[in-house]
């Protein structure tokens, strides 16, 4: 069986972080349900999964709403529903990828990861907020955050194809997140976060690259 790719509109996005209630009390549209540093609800994931490296539990980049129908996914995948971004930003366990799987009612569960070698730096935190989604401005400055959801990743590095460990398919390019001292988002010294999905086995995985 074929899983069909991610289709979205493959634009770069400009992405609003804010306390959570701050965008709708700025009448800014419905209020959204993604969300930056937290998972929405505890009853949506019982735990978060601890990082192989470091024993401690991973960062919560984001929360997403697949079936969001801003985001415009594809019906596969916007039968996930809610889906986890995590990663090790202490840890070299996320410069390679990084994957989960649902294995229940809010449930997941890592599978293999390969690399465990912590860093020294402290833990990072990420800053809690709603996160909103909008087609970024088409001029951007040249040393803007590139965020992006959808099409093709751009690499910072080599290029990669994220095998699903589970089905061994590869698996579909969801969301690239930048570093963003604005949204307070650092993935390494100046790296991005990578995220991928395969539909089929609801296999998430992360990978950060820096230049
Ligand atoms: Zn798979």
């Amino acid at each position: 069986m074929r899983v069909e790719p991610v289709t979205v509109r493959s634009l770069p996005l400009e992405i609003f972080h804010q306390p959570a209630g701050l965008l709708e009390a700025l009448g800014d549209g419905p209020p959204s349900r993604h969300r930056a540093g937290e998972i929405p609800d505890a009853s949506r994931c019982q735990s978060v999964p601890r990082c192989p490296g470091t024993r401690r539990k991973l960062h919560t980049i984001a929360w997403l709403e697949l079936d969001d129908p801003e985001l415009g996914l594809s019906p596969a995948y916007a039968a996930l529903g809610g889906i986890p971004i995590w990663a090790a930003l202490d840890c070299a366990v996320s410069r390679q990828p990084l994957a989960w799987q649902r294995t229940g009612i809010a449930a997941y569960a890592l599978i293999q990861p390969s690399t465990l070698e912590p860093f020294d730096d402290d833990p990072t935190e990420v800053a809690r907020g709603v996160l909103a989604f909008r087609d970024a401005d088409p001029f951007p400055a040249p040393d803007a955050p590139l965020h992006r959801l959808g099409g093709e990743p751009v690499w910072v590095t080599e290029e990669r194809i994220i095998a699903c460990p589970a089905c061994r398919e590869a698996m579909s390019f969801l969301l690239q997140l930048d570093t963003d001292e604005d949204l307070g988002w650092r993935f390494g010294d100046q790296g991005a976060l990578f995220a991928f999905v395969c539909a089929r086995c609801t296999v998430v995985a992360t990978l950060i690259q820096e230049p």
